[in-house]
């Protein structure tokens, strides 16, 4: 994502405000990949400091990720906000004036991937028995089972 400085690199105190979809589909990370079903949006302001471009703003967006219980596909939702600095020295200004954010934004991208990615907190997940999903099916599996931590108080309770 470049942005073009020109208009706020004449004065310290300017300002520029943006909003932009991020061009991004997919990011494989480890074996996971995730998938974006639709650009994730970046709204920012960027300030001209004495010293440095400062940008703060936010993204949010959405992530399709499959369920680790269950394996279905479900979509989650996140906002990220974002703080980013950088050195007027470190820019080369004086040659271009065009500030390329891409990295930063695909930090916060990697970031906003949640540990855990499962449907709904009470997904139950697949039957161990018959491979059901138990979240749409009630298969017989689970009532044939004895629970080891019953079996001791029926004992008690047939004497
Ligand atoms: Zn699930
Ligand atoms: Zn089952």
């Amino acid at each position: 994502m470049k942005i073009n400085l020109k208009d706020i690199l004449g004065s310290i105190g300017a300002t520029l405000e943006l909003e932009e979809d991020f061009s991004i589909e997919e990011i494989s990370i480890q074996s996971r990949k995730i998938l974006f079903p639709s650009p994730p949006r970046v709204k920012i302001q960027l300030t001209n400091t004495k010293d440095d471009i400062l940008v703060q703003g936010s993204i949010s967006g959405q992530i399709e990720l499959a369920c680790t219980r269950c394996l279905e596909f479900f979509r989650w939702s996140f906002v990220r906000e974002l703080t980013e600095t950088y050195a007027k020295k470190e820019l080369n200004l004086a040659e271009n004036s065009v500030l390329d954010i891409s990295p930063e934004i695909y930090q916060h991208l990697i970031l906003s991937i949640p540990m855990k990615s499962i449907c709904e907190e009470n997904c139950q997940g697949l039957c161990p028995g018959c491979g059901e999903n138990l979240n749409r099916v009630q298969c017989n599996c689970a009532q044939e089972a004895i629970d080891p931590r019953w079996e001791k108080l029926r004992q008690y309770l047939e004497k």
